[in-house]
């Protein structure tokens, strides 16, 4: 049984995978999920160069497009980058921000996040902002600090329940096969929903916020039946329409 809360989000993060050969996926999730009444919007976040043709495979279908990132700025001397703008004109509804792997990957901080969030937000699209903590740092005893600090600097001031959505991903838990126990999950989750209502007034209690970090069929029933969580982002489970589904029918 899913928890309560705001309409949950299924999110898949394709990452840098799936060219054209994979647009069998999406077209395949959309057939399954034609007849599905579900209580959860859903997403796929393809890579940028394909996302005009996944929309175009979803034409018609309930799914939703979201980007993997975006620049701050709407447009200028960015070679490589993409602006939130153009994710909205190639049909996406949100672009997630700050995953793991761009905060080490492309040394990103909480500042970089936050303009990226109110870029995002600018454009009209909804902010996916995603913290959490390293294995070292819960060994050490610090993830409720972490994350609330992480929040705290990456959540553009005035933002809404309507243009944010909050995804805690462990950073040890993401493409690992591991998973904090369901009360770990639990602490962070309503340490989140604590510090949204204080950041964000009565906008706090309907952001969704949703767990990553190695979510399958087999574990999401659990993960998402526990207090504040409100749905999954979801990486390597996501590009394969047969396991998506099986995360997304915890909402059907
Ligand atoms: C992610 O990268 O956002 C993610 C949650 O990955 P995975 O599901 O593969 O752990």
């Amino acid at each position: 049984m899913a928890s309560e809360g705001p309409r949950p989000l299924v999110a898949g993060n394709w990452k840098m995978n799936g060219g054209v050969a994979m647009l069998k996926e999406p077209r395949l999730l959309a057939a399954m999920l034609k007849d599905v009444k579900l209580k959860a919007e859903v997403m796929v976040c393809p890579p940028a160069v394909i996302l005009r043709r996944v929309k175009s495979v979803l034409k018609g279908s309930k799914i939703k497009l979201g980007g993997q990132d975006c620049h701050a700025a709407a447009s200028g001397a960015h070679t490589g980058d993409i602006s939130a703008e153009m994710l909205k004109e190639a049909g996406c509804t949100a672009v997630i921000v700050g995953h793991s792997e761009r905060r080490t990957n492309h040394q990103e901080t909480d500042e970089t996040v936050l303009n990226k969030a109110k870029a995002a937000q600018r454009a009209g699209l909804t902010a996916i902002i995603c913290i959490g903590e390293t294995l070292e740092e819960r060994k050490g005893g610090k993830t409720l600090d972490v994350v609330a600090s992480q929040l705290k600097g990456s959540l553009p001031p005035g933002s809404t329940a309507a243009n944010t959505v909050i995804a805690y991903e462990p950073v040890w838990a993401i493409g690992t096969g591991l998973t904090p126990t369901t009360a770990e999950v639990a602490e962070v989750h309503s340490l989140i929903r604590k510090e949204l209502e204080g950041l964000m007034a009565g906008e706090g209690k309907g952001v969704r916020i949703l767990y990553g970090g190695s979510v399958k069929p087999a574990n999401a029933a659990e993960l998402m039946s526990q207090p504040n969580v409100n749905g999954a982002l979801v990486g390597g489970a996501s590009l394969k329409a047969s396991d998506f589904l099986g995360i997304i029918k915890v909402y059907a």
